[in-house]
């Protein structure tokens, strides 16, 4: 088909042209004397966007997944008592991680479509008085629901109660693209991806850890190797890499975080509130209902539910085939049900106007009982205007 397939899930995210050219380079060896003057500044630079100062930055051939076990097996020991709120697909994940890994983990459930519930936080942590709690994991944007927690209210709800556990945040799908504040926020671990607010291929772990989890490594007795934050540390203070580094993918990255700094993270920020904003506008137009509850709706994704006599699949499959775009699929519990507008990366007014038109299509063509241009003229009205 000519023309883009034109990707509007949350991730991989369009690649700007700009990162894709800085990544297409020849080989080079990371040994080499001028290595340094790659990584050295780019882990400076991601400590911007992870807007902490005191923290240390790392990056780790892997993907986010990889990060939320390097925050695990660094900073813990075998068996510690881990928790975590479950409420999508992505905690879900990290908490059946943290068993397979030998961790006690304790799970609370929470309905889909909302985030972390701070007042439950903090009445467990008061009585947590022992303090057995080791670490919380915290998803700060649940991906499969839409859904962002208050992380600022997590930490209120630990000074609150005292609490001194480690606090891990999965910023997969929010750092670089929803506010994150790792040092005014107290957190410890936060991780992130290469492949969504990044706007860069996957194969990147990109975190940051701060001086109390990195206290911690050095007397966890967790086995760990590939993942072991020591050996980075060793390495990195000179500007190297503990073992071959992927090249491309820092090359692109020093473009990626030319770009986002220079359009300002508190832009980044609003340009996806924006975006965001529009989408929900489309979404109440069609009479359709979010899967996050009022409150919880993230800026980076947008989970749709559908009526019940609907197959979010169908959605899909016609948007896909028929109309060259690839739209998110309800994960798990949310299969068929749902299906997820991605609008996270590198995208504007126009690139959001095309998703949806495209998603609006595609509904129609299943029987949604929709007005054809009706979600685009919400957002069309919205986008002018706010546009600056
Ligand atoms: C994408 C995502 C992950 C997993 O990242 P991979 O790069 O696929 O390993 C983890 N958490 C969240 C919230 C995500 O959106």
């Amino acid at each position: 088909m000519a023309g883009r397939n034109h990707l509007y899930i949350p991730g991989p995210t369009n690649v700007p042209n700009e990162v894709l050219n800085a990544m297409h380079i020849a080989m080079e060896d990371h040994r080499s004397p001028i290595f340094p003057q790659l990584l050295t500044p780019l882990l400076q630079d991601l400590k911007k966007i992870f807007r902490t100062e005191t923290g240390q930055a790392f990056i780790f051939p892997a993907t986010g997944t990889a990060g939320w076990e390097i925050a695990l097996t660094n900073c813990l020991n075998p068996g510690d008592k881990v928790l975590i709120y479950r409420f999508g697909q992505f905690s879900h994940l990290w908490a059946e991680m943290a068993k397979r890994l030998g961790f006690d983990v304790e799970i609370h459930q929470e309905t889909w479509g909302k985030g972390i519930p701070l007042d439950k936080l903090e009445a467990r942590l008061k009585e947590d008085s022992k303090h057995e709690i080791k670490a919380i994991l915290a998803t700060h944007n649940e991906t499969a629901t839409g859904v962002t927690s208050d992380i600022a209210g997590v930490r209120k709800a630990m000074d609150a109660a005292k609490h001194p556990a480690l606090m891990f945040v999965d910023g997969v799908s929010s750092i670089a693209s929803i506010d994150f504040r790792m040092d005014e926020w107290g957190v410890d671990g936060a991780i992130s991806g290469s492949q969504k607010g990044f706007m860069l291929p996957a194969g990147g772990a990109f975190l940051a850890f701060s001086q109390k989890a990195l206290k911690a490594t050095e007397t966890s007795t967790y086995p760990r190797c590939f993942l072991d934050l020591r050996d980075q540390m060793n390495t990195n203070k000179d500007g190297y890499t503990p073992y071959t580094p992927n090249l491309p993918l820092l090359y692109g990255l020093r473009k990626a975080l030319d770009l986002l700094l220079e359009e300002g993270l508190d832009n980044v920020y609003a340009r996806h509130y924006r975006l965001a904003e529009g989408t929900r506008k489309a979404v109440a137009a069609w009479g359709l209902k979010q899967c996050a509850h009022p409150g919880f709706e993230s800026n980076t994704v947008t989970a749709v539910i559908v009526p019940e006599d609907k197959d979010a699949r169908h959605v899909i499959s016609t948007a896909f085939s028929k109309y060259n775009i690839s739209l998110g699929a309800g994960l798990s519990e949310l299969a068929g049900k749902a299906f997820r507008i991605g609008h996270v990366g590198d995208m504007n007014d126009v690139s959001m106007l095309g998703a949806i038109a495209g998603v609006e299509m595609a509904l129609l063509d299943n029987g949604f009982d929709i007005k054809a241009g009706s979600g685009v003229a919400a957002a069309i009205e919205y986008y002018r205007a706010t546009a600056k």
